[in-house]
């Protein structure tokens, strides 16, 4: 597996920042092309159960536009794994950009409609797949939270006062918080819209379950999980303009509307330094009509 082992924290500055407080970006999205983000440290123990054990094929579960599938796909194709997805409703007569190339990357994919797919867990439909190795949907497991532990494994961990991720399942925030340094605050930014058990799925995944220093925000979701709106597009392209970086409209994009607002309004105290984890997903990106973004 070919992936970019220097992965850069990017200081960046906005009109927005006050210059008070400094702000880094950790650019997981230049991991790999395909294998983006966060995905890849959630997928990495799965993967090398997969070889050590004897199994035929790895399925996981995921939507139309699923990061996961994509990256599930491009990383089983690199390793050849021989991989199959299980995907949410009917067969769309136009497929997406996700899985177009889930298929290319030889995927096998099969479309359950949403009724069968909230039972998908149920052990007789899986004897369809038989010594298939499960990496469960959005990877809320503990061995993707362990994964997700060695984003931190950067220098100078220590010159942040923050560290802030987006939220979908939780495990990322996890991995974080099990990964921060006493002291620091982490920080997580809900993508979905009235995910109260959220909170205790992250505790599920704590390695010392009262540790505290740690949240996630509410209502940043800007109207729920995958909605957009022009504002959002407007920040996200004047954001890349001012710092060069590109953004996805479901999870980093919104968690950056949401830090803007944090930091226009206070909640940072002068001197912070703030660590954003860029979770990658701009593959998700190019289901948008042309011009939305100019990246
Ligand atoms: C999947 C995903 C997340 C959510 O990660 P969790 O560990 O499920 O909270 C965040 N950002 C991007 C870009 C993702 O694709």
């Amino acid at each position: 597996m070919k992936l970019n082992n220097s992965i850069p924290v990017q200081y960046f500055n906005t009109a927005w920042l006050p210059g008070s407080i400094r702000a880094a970006m950790l650019r997981l999205d230049l991991i790999h092309p395909a294998i983006q983000g966060n995905k890849w440290f959630k997928l990495k123990h799965h993967l090398a159960l997969f070889q050590q054990g004897n199994y035929q094929q790895l399925i996981t579960f995921g939507g139309a536009y699923s990061n996961h599938i994509a990256a599930t796909a491009a990383a089983c194709r690199e390793m050849g794994i021989p991989t199959a997805g299980i995907i949410r409703g009917e067969e769309p007569k136009t497929w997406s950009h996700t899985l177009q190339e889930a298929r290319q990357a030889g995927m096998q994919l099969h479309f359950i409609d949403r009724h069968r797919y909230r039972e998908k867990m149920h052990i007789d439909w899986l004897e369809q797949f038989p010594n298939s190795y499960i990496v469960p949907e959005g990877g809320h497991h503990p061995l993707g939270a362990a994964g997700c532990e060695e984003i931190l494994s950067i220098e100078q961990l220590d010159n942040f006062s923050h560290i802030t991720c987006p939220v979908g399942t939780g495990t990322t925030l996890a991995g974080l918080i099990n990964a921060s340094l006493p002291g620091q605050y982490t920080w997580g930014y809900s993508a979905l819209k009235n995910a109260v058990s959220l909170d205790n799925d992250v505790k599920s995944l704590l390695k010392v379950p009262s540790r505290g220093n740690w949240q996630i925000f509410h209502g940043v979701s800007q109207g729920g999980y995958g909605k957009t709106n022009h504002e959002l597009f407007q920040f996200m392209n004047d954001f890349y303009t001012e710092t060069g970086i590109p953004t996805d409209m479901i999870y980093t994009g919104k968690m950056l509307m949401a830090i803007r607002d944090q930091a226009m309004s206070g909640l940072f105290p002068a001197g912070s330094s703030v660590l954003i984890i860029h979770t990658g997903g701009l593959q998700g990106n190019r289901s948008l009509p042309g011009g939305s973004l100019i990246f």
